[in-house]
């Protein structure tokens, strides 16, 4: 088997009195989709921002393709090929579409904003490669049409897809998902369901997903980790772990 996209060792995290995650171990294997499910307050928020470096764990370790990145901070991780999207929206609604994927991108990654802005000759070959980036997945996105559009013009369900764009914009390896389904009609679910699985098949990304929408989690999951009060309870095939009784006893508790 080739080194895992993505191990997470032994990891806890404590918030005051709570332990938040406790002891999880994770892997997320190359082309894999990773399902990381539970009840609310369960801990999956905290574990994806332990991945992505938002948080630090207070225990464990976390491996990139082998390598150890416990402590680096998030702009090392997404250079490193990882991407996130966040739960709540995070876009800049008065600015255009495209410049939402631009600007993110910059900021995440670290690189000269200001020469960007400023069109400095030092930044302008990058600066050109970002648009054409960003044109090209507003492409694929299906999202042409709203290049130039505030983003706030557009529906919820558009704003996701901009949401996935942006965060493909630093071309990641990993694409950590958290909640991709929420407030979406069951349409757009369907829709989400399909793109998810063509950024796999198309782009070869892993993808670690977080998600309370189960449709999309039977659909999608090659496997899937279950966490109850910051314990790994379950894990295994979708079918199996949404009938493991363990499972459907924390989910009836909570
Ligand atoms: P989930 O995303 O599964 O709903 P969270 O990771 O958000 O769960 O929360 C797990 C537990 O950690 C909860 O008990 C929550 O109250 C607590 N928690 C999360 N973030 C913080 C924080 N920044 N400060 C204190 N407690 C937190
Ligand atoms: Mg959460």
């Amino acid at each position: 088997m080739s080194t895992p996209i993505l191990e997470a060792r032994g990891i806890t995290r404590r918030f005051g009195g709570v332990v938040a995650v406790n002891d999880v171990n994770l892997v997320v294997g190359k082309g894999q989709i990773v399902g990381l499910i539970g009840p609310n307050g369960s801990g999956k928020s905290t574990m994806v921002n332990l991945v992505t470096g938002e948080l630090n764990p207070d225990e464990g370790q976390f491996l990139f393709e082998g390598q150890d990145i416990t402590g680096l901070p998030t702009y090392r991780r997404a250079r490193a090929g990882m991407a996130r999207s966040f739960q709540l929206l995070r876009l800049f609604t008065s600015l255009s579409v495209e410049d939402n994927l631009l600007l993110a991108h910059h900021m995440r990654m670290k690189t000269g904003i200001v020469d960007s802005i400023l069109g400095r000759a030092s930044g302008l070959a990058e600066e050109q490669a970002a648009r054409r980036r960003a044109r090209e997945l507003l492409a694929w996105f299906d999202l042409e049409a709203f290049a130039d559009k505030p983003a706030s013009e557009l529906s919820i369900g558009q704003q996701r897809m901009v949401e996935l764009a942006r965060g493909m914009m630093s071309e990641p390896t990993l694409f950590v998902l958290d909640e991709p389904a929420a407030g979406l009609s069951p349409p757009n679910v369907d829709k989400l369901i399909l793109l998810i699985r063509r950024l796999r098949d198309e782009f070869g990304m892993s993808i670690l997903l977080v998600e309370h929408v189960m449709r999309v989690v039977r659909d999608l999951c090659d496997h899937v980790v279950v966490l109850d009060s910051g314990v790994k309870i379950a894990e295994g095939k979708p079918d199996a772990v949404v009938k493991d009784p363990v499972v459907v006893e924390a989910y009836i508790g909570s």
